[in-house]
């Protein structure tokens, strides 16, 4: 093992580089991931151009989307009952959320809530580097989670956009079979709604998007991929008149809010998944909600629970990485790939921080 690494470091707002850390040797219960793949996401890019700063530590490592296989393992590690899937060798992913375990959030279901939160890639060290180290505190609440299988770096690094995407779904009650689904924004989160909506045994999704591109990954899922002139109309036709059951925001712009309430049929659900941005406010026909009987929900962020059912179902095969994750470039040219992001080439960048 080298003595150091290159590591995508945030030095403060906006200001980004690679800078050499030494590789972390793990103390008691500690855990050494070599990091396979790490992808790109939204909240990175906003951490990059100083857009973000709340909860980010200057001086951490960037990266929450890690798939990694144990290099090492602290003392006492894997001797306790979660641990025992812990083993040098094996390809594990970590639960970025770092929850207390007592607070009311964390006692009632809702870790990713947890008032002395933390996460891996903003405030503790991530993934864009060739190791991360898991804190004593993470790996003793189960964070670093095992996969069951061999899985290409690429697809268990979606695990944790994948987890987030299950915390909105269990946040509007689901989907069930033979409902209609509309996902507003084809980006890696809208598509990974269509695939969810679709595995839970939807009739439809159907996808908008501005970009011809992204509609057409979507309809090579199996949804209905349409812009954004025609999305109400084709609800309508496609629905006689009813509404979508479901529909899901997955692009923060404010007047979407509205938008998806009117998509939605009598005693749909609506979740609100995308961020917007900081401080927008919105209009709404509050009438809408009250005698549509609409229910509207949220999502941010995970919980354990939500990875450890990402890892199985991607595992499981029930969600295809290949039409999300399009492009993969080496930690040293994360400028390309940061550019590649803000460019939409492609939907999903990830980092493989080995070459
Ligand atoms: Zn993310
Ligand atoms: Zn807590």
């Amino acid at each position: 093992m080298p003595a150091t690494m290159p590591t995508l470091t945030l030095r403060g707002p906006g200001d980004v580089a690679l800078i050499d850390k030494p590789v972390p040797e793990p103390g008691p219960g500690e855990v050494l991931l070599a990091v396979e793949a790490t992808t790109i996401c939204g909240t990175d890019l906003r951490i990059i151009s100083g857009e973000k700063t709340s909860g980010v530590r200057p001086g951490a490592t960037l990266g929450h989307e890690v798939a990694g296989r144990i290099a090492a393992l602290g003392e006492g590690v894997g001797e306790s009952a979660g641990g025992a899937e812990l083993k040098v060798g094996r390809q594990a992913t970590v639960s970025i959320v770092v929850s207390c375990g007592c607070c009311r959030a964390c006692l009632s279901d809702r870790e990713q809530l947890c008032s002395r939160l933390e996460l891996v890639g903003y405030s503790i060290d991530g993934g864009l580097a060739p190791y991360l180290l898991v804190p004593a505190r993470a790996v003793a609440r189960g964070n670093v989670i095992a996969s069951p299988d061999e899985l290409p770096a690429n697809r268990l690094a979606l695990s944790e956009p994948l987890s987030c995407v299950l915390n909105g779904h269990h946040g509007h009650g689901g989907v069930n079979p033979g409902e209609t689904v509309v996902v507003i924004g084809g980006g890696p989160i809208g598509l990974l709604h269509t695939e969810l909506g679709l595995a839970c045994g939807a009739a439809r999704v159907i996808l908008c998007d501005k970009h011809e591109s992204r509609r057409e990954v979507a309809r090579g899922l199996g949804a209905v991929g349409v812009g954004p002139d025609e999305l109400a109309g084709t609800v309508e036709e496609l629905t006689g008149g009813w509404g979508a059951d479901v529909v899901v925001v997955a692009i923060g712009r404010t007047e979407l809010a509205e938008t998806s309430l009117d998509l939605a049929a009598p005693g749909g659900r609506v979740s609100w998944f995308a961020g917007f941005p900081k401080g927008s406010q919105s209009q709404l026909t509050p009438n809408t909600v009250h005698y549509q009987e609409l229910t509207v929900s949220g999502g941010s962020n995970a919980r354990r629970a939500d990875v450890h059912t990402a890892v199985r179902m991607l595992a499981g095969g029930v969600i295809d990485e290949t039409p999300i994750v399009t492009h993969t470039f080496g930690l040293s040219q994360w400028r390309e790939a940061i550019d590649a992001v803000r460019s939409h080439l492609g939907i999903k960048i990830a980092i493989d921080p080995t070459r």
